[in-house]
């Protein structure tokens, strides 16, 4: 057990952020499973992560506060010691096209996406050991734009922005920073999206279906393996070939 790595991964009591969790778990690491309302789902995470061998614990923090964060990350260090990997995935969004949306709207997608990235890496790099790892979830809208989503895009090209700089600061510690874009994930986040809309970003993925949780959470896999450890700096889309 002592020798097993340890990750972070915030908003991990369900959809992309559990399967992460998951997948890291069955590649032998201890895994910190951050939630923000859902305890009961984010204990049950921490139950199948205990069923394959790994250690676990759910700990409860608001991404987009910081103080809530530093008092996570404490957590973390009196049951770890330390961290390896660290998945900054919590998101949000909340859309409208510029001309509707109100301030409100603009400040917690930002709060939570953007805010919550500075939050959550800056009260973690003190426990990162040399070789570790800081994985941030971002999107092709981040890459692309899209039509209503002006505040979701900036916050997701934001984390772009703070990958790449991250990235140079930390080389010399040989810590990795990079950032993975998924394209239409079928989650709670895309499950309001209507019908005739999913039909027409259908045509658009050249693979033909949309992706699932696994397919992201396999990239932050590798990235967070030893096999990836001269890759940092980099956005890598994982979307099917999507494009618009
Ligand atoms: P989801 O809504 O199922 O998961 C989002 C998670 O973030 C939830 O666990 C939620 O509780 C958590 N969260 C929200 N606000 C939080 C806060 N303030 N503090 C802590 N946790 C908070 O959706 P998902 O699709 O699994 O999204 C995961 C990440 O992937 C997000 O960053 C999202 O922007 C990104 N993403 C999703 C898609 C997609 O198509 N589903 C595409 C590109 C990027």
């Amino acid at each position: 057990m002592e020798n097993r790595k340890v990750a972070l991964v915030t908003g991990a009591s369900r959809g992309i952020g559990k399967a992460i969790a998951i997948e890291l778990a069955r590649n032998g690491t201890n895994v910190a499973v951050n939630y923000y309302k859902d305890e009961k789902d984010a204990v049950a995470v921490v139950e199948e992560i205990k069923k394959l061998g790994a250690d676990s614990i759910a700990v409860k923090a608001d991404v987009s506060n910081f103080d809530e964060c530093a008092a996570m990350l404490e957590i973390v260090k009196k049951k770890f010691g330390w961290l390896d990997i660290l998945v900054n995935n919590a998101g949000a969004l909340s859309d409208k096209t510029l001309k509707n949306m109100t301030k409100e709207q603009w400040d917690f997608v930002l709060k939570i996406n953007l805010n919550g990235i500075f939050n959550v890496t800056k009260n973690s790099l003190p426990l990162i050991r040399e070789g570790g790892r800081i994985i941030s979830i971002s999107s092709i809208v981040g890459l692309s734009g899209n039509f209503g989503q002006t505040n979701y895009a900036a916050s997701k090209a934001g984390i772009i922005g703070f990958t790449k700089s991250l990235a140079k600061e930390l080389g010399k510690h040989k810590i990795t920073v990079n950032a993975v874009a998924p394209g239409f994930i079928d989650t709670q986040m895309t499950k309001g999206i209507p019908f005739i809309r999913r039909r027409i970003i259908m045509a658009m993925i050249p693979l033909g279906r949309t992706g699932t949780t696994d397919d992201v959470a396999n990239l932050v896999a590798f990235l967070a393996s030893e096999k990836a450890s001269y890759i940092t700096g980099e956005v890598i889309r994982v979307d099917g070939g999507f494009s618009f």
